[in-house]
C-alpha cells in the first residue's frame, strides 16, 4: 500500500528525483524588485517596499492595517506585548502547534496554558475551550482569572494548523464573553477563508509568517494585521526601537525592539504576494488530486478543509491508522525519495513546557500519533 501512495505522489511531481515537503517558487517579479531595492540603496529598515507591502497585504486580507515584522515569532511576541500580556499571566494556546507560539508567550514573561484541538479543524476546539473556561476560570473586574493559580488569562492564541481555518466565530465569542484578547497565529494560513473572511482578521490582531517554508516567503519575515489604528501605530513604534520621529535627534520613550522587516526582504515579499492567487490555485489543485486518490477505503484518510472554510492547503496531511503505521510510512517514503514528516511533538511533552497547565489533550494526542505531512509545493500550472 505504501508503494502505491509513494508512486502516486511521485506521479504528481514527475520531473523531480527528490520531492521536498514544501519548496518556494520564484517565477514572478522577485528578481526585478530585489534589483530595484539594491539600486535604491535602501535595503535596510526604511524603504518603499516595506510601505508598499504593508498596504498590499492589508488590502489582501481585508484588514485596515498591516505592520511588517522581521519574522513570525517576533510578530507574535510584539502582538502579545501590545495586547497587554504581562509577566506571570497565562495565555491559552494549542500544545499541538509549532513551538514558536509558546515561545512568544514566554518572551512576555507569561506562561502558555494548553487547550485541546478539534479533530475537525486541527485548530483550537471551542467546545474544549468553553469547558476549560467554565470549569477552571472566573471573570473578576473584566479580567479572566484561572481559579486554582489565581493568575490572569490575558490572551488566547488559536493557530490555523497547516492552513485549515479554525472555528473563529465560536472562539471569538468565547474570548469576548471571558474578557480575553484574541490573537490569531495565522502563520500558516495566508489565503485561507473562514466563511468569506480571511484568517487572521477575527481577533484583535492576526500574525503571519513568511519564512522559507510558508506559502509566500521573504526569506524571513512576518506581519501583524489589525483594524485598530492605535495598536498599529504602537506596533510600528515598538518594532523600530520606540524612536520618536525627529530629523536628527535620538529620543526613545520606552524599551523598544529591532523587529522591523528590512526593505530587501519586503521587495521579495511584494513580488511573492503578487503570486499568491497562483500559488493558491496550484495548491488547491494538488489537494483535490490527493483527495480524489485517497477516497479509496484501503488508503489512509486525507485531511480535507473543514466545512464553511476555503483552505490554502499549505501542508497536506494524511491520518494513518496507528503510530506504528505512521512510523513505517515515514520510514518507507523518506527512503524512497518522498519527503514526509510527522507533526511537532506536543508542547506538553517538551521539557520547558511540561509543567504548564493543560486540559485532557485527547484529540491532540490522537492526531499527533497518526498524522503525516506529504509533499505540498506549488507546481507550475
Ligand atoms: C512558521 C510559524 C511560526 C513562526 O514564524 P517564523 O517566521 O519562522 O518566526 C509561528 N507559528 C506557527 C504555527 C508557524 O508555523
Amino acid at each position: 500500500m505504501f508503494d502505491r501512495i509513494v508512486g502516486f505522489i511521485k506521479s504528481r511531481f514527475p520531473d523531480k528525483d527528490f520531492i521536498g515537503l514544501h519548496e518556494p517558487m520564484f517565477i514572478g517579479n522577485e528578481k526585478k524588485y530585489l534589483n530595484e531595492a539594491i539600486d535604491s540603496t535602501y535595503v535596510s529598515s526604511v524603504g518603499e517596499f516595506v510601505n508598499l507591502f504593508e498596504r498590499n497585504f492589508a488590502d489582501y486580507v481585508g484588514s485596515k492595517y498591516a505592520v511588517a515584522i522581521v519574522n513570525g515569532t517576533s510578530a507574535l511576541h510584539l502582538a502579545l506585548k501590545v495586547a497587554g500580556v504581562k509577566p506571570n499571566d497565562l495565555v491559552i494556546c494549542q500544545s499541538f502547534s509549532f513551538v514558536a507560539t509558546a515561545n512568544a508567550i514566554s518572551y512576555c514573561g507569561a506562561e502558555p496554558c494548553f487547550v485541546d484541538i478539534s479533530t475537525e479543524t486541527l485548530s483550537l476546539c471551542p467546545i474544549k475551550l468553553k469547558k476549560f473556561l467554565i470549569e477552571k476560570c472566573e471573570v473578576v473586574d473584566n479580567r479572566c482569572i484561572h481559579i486554582e493559580s489565581r493568575r490572569e488569562i490575558s490572551a488566547c492564541v488559536p493557530m490555523h494548523t497547516f492552513g485549515h481555518g479554525g472555528k473563529m466565530i465560536e472562539l471569538a465569542e468565547l474570548c469576548n464573553q471571558f474578557s480575553i484578547v484574541l490573537i490569531e497565529d495565522a502563520a500558516e494560513s495566508l489565503g485561507t477563508l473562514i466563511g468569506n473572511k480571511h484568517s487572521g482578521t477575527f481577533g484583535k490582531m492576526g500574525v503571519f509568517s513568511f519564512n522559507g517554508n510558508k506559502i509566500v516567503t521573504s526569506g524571513g519575515g512576518g506581519a501583524i494585521v489589525t483594524d485598530d489604528q492605535d495598536l498599529a501605530n504602537k506596533l510600528k513604534y515598538l518594532s523600530t526601537q520606540a524612536k520618536e520621529p525627529h530629523k536628527w535627534d535620538f529620543f526613545h520613550t520606552e524599551i523598544g525592539y529591532n523587529y522591523r522587516l528590512p526593505n530587501i526582504n519586503a521587495a521579495l515579499l511584494v513580488a511573492q504576494l503578487e503570486q499568491l492567487p497562483y500559488f493558491l490555485e496550484s495548491k488547491r489543485k494538488l489537494a483535490a488530486e490527493y483527495k480524489d486518490f485517497f477516497q479509496d477505503d484501503k488508503l489512509p484518510v486525507f485531511f480535507c478543509e473543514p466545512a464553511n472554510t476555503r483552505s490554502n492547503y499549505w501542508l497536506n496531511a494524511l491520518l494513518m491508522n496507528s503510530l506504528e503505521d505512521r512510523d513505517a510510512f515515514l520510514e518507507f517514503s523518506n527512503a524512497n525519495g518522498v519527503m514526509t514528516r510527522p507533526v511537532w511533538k506536543l508542547m506538553t511533552e517538551l521539557p520547558m513546557y511540561s509543567d504548564c497547565i493543560h486540559d485532557d489533550q485527547i484529540n491532540s494526542q490522537f492526531i499527533s500519533e497518526r498524522l503525516v505531512n506529504i509533499p505540498s509545493s506549488a507546481r507550475e500550472l
